[in-house]
């Protein structure tokens, strides 16, 4: 059975007295109002992630993910995280490839690979992005495209390191935009996805792999995208910035 994920990806916003305060927010809400077995995970920027891990509960059901680690396990490489840092402090979940990772950094499906390797060496449970553009999406072969996005930077591992890999599907053209996929074009991408995990790697890797939605997800549209069959949960950007908000986008994936 594949778990159900909603991860919060606060990017590079709040200050640490503000993250303290909607990590402690969540953690009450989660707990007084989460009746499900949804795994929740909280990405805050990492310079918070040591203090921040002192206000989760023990237990698994809330985790904190970095928002990027460096393909090298340590080294010359001066501002950046290396993942048996993260390990080392009780990071359990590493955002790779997000679409702004990509545009702003240069960051190639090759390079993922590298860094997802080295995640799943130190430990870490890679939450990996795929997107097309809008342009893609309007005139190319987005579902191709996308596909390769997985088989450039995954399709190395064996079956067994996907119990350590989830996906997170997220349309450039719906991040931090407003504009979110529907359900149905939501439900095509995962299912295509999981077909082609499947194609690799035989249907159980592919009915067990949580692949997550994200891009304009909010309290409002959270029910309809969660209640498709292929879509295991969410990766939020804005809406997980208010802990009330949050609360009700991961009381929507039970
Ligand atoms: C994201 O950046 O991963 C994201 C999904 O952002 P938003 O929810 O704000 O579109």
């Amino acid at each position: 059975m594949r778990k159900k994920i909603v991860a919060g990806n606060w990017k590079m916003n709040k200050t640490l007295d503000e993250a303290v305060a909607l990590t402690s927010e969540v953690v009450n809400m989660v707990n007084d109002e989460v009746t499900g077995d949804v795994r929740v995970v909280l990405c805050p920027p990492a310079l918070y992630l040591t203090t921040l891990r002192q206000y989760l509960p023990s237990g698994a059901r809330i985790a904190l993910g970095a928002q990027n680690c460096h393909e090298k396990a340590s080294g010359a490489f001066t501002g950046e995280i290396a993942a048996p840092m993260l390990s080392a402090i009780g990071v359990q979940y590493v955002i790779l490839g997000h679409s702004e990772r990509r545009q702003y950094f240069g960051e190639t499906n090759a390079q993922l690979a590298d860094k997802v390797n080295t995640a799943l060496a130190n430990g870490l449970t890679p939450i990996f992005c795929c997107g097309e553009s809008l342009d893609l999406r309007q005139n190319g072969d987005f579902i191709g495209f996308v596909k390769n996005q997985l088989t450039e930077s995954l399709f190395h591992l064996s079956a067994e390191a996907f119990a350590n890999i989830v996906i997170a599907y997220e349309p450039i053209w719906a991040i931090g935009t407003g504009l979110t996929a529907s359900s149905e074009q939501a439900q095509d991408m995962h299912a295509a996805l999981r077909e082609h995990l499947a194609s690799q790697y035989g249907a159980e890797v592919a009915d067990n792999t949580t692949i997550l939605y994200g891009g304009s997800a909010n309290e409002k549209n959270a029910a309809e995208l969660f209640a498709c069959p292929d879509v295991d949960g969410g990766l939020i950007g804005g809406a997980s910035l208010k802990s009330r908000e949050f609360t009700n986008v991961v009381k929507a994936a039970r």
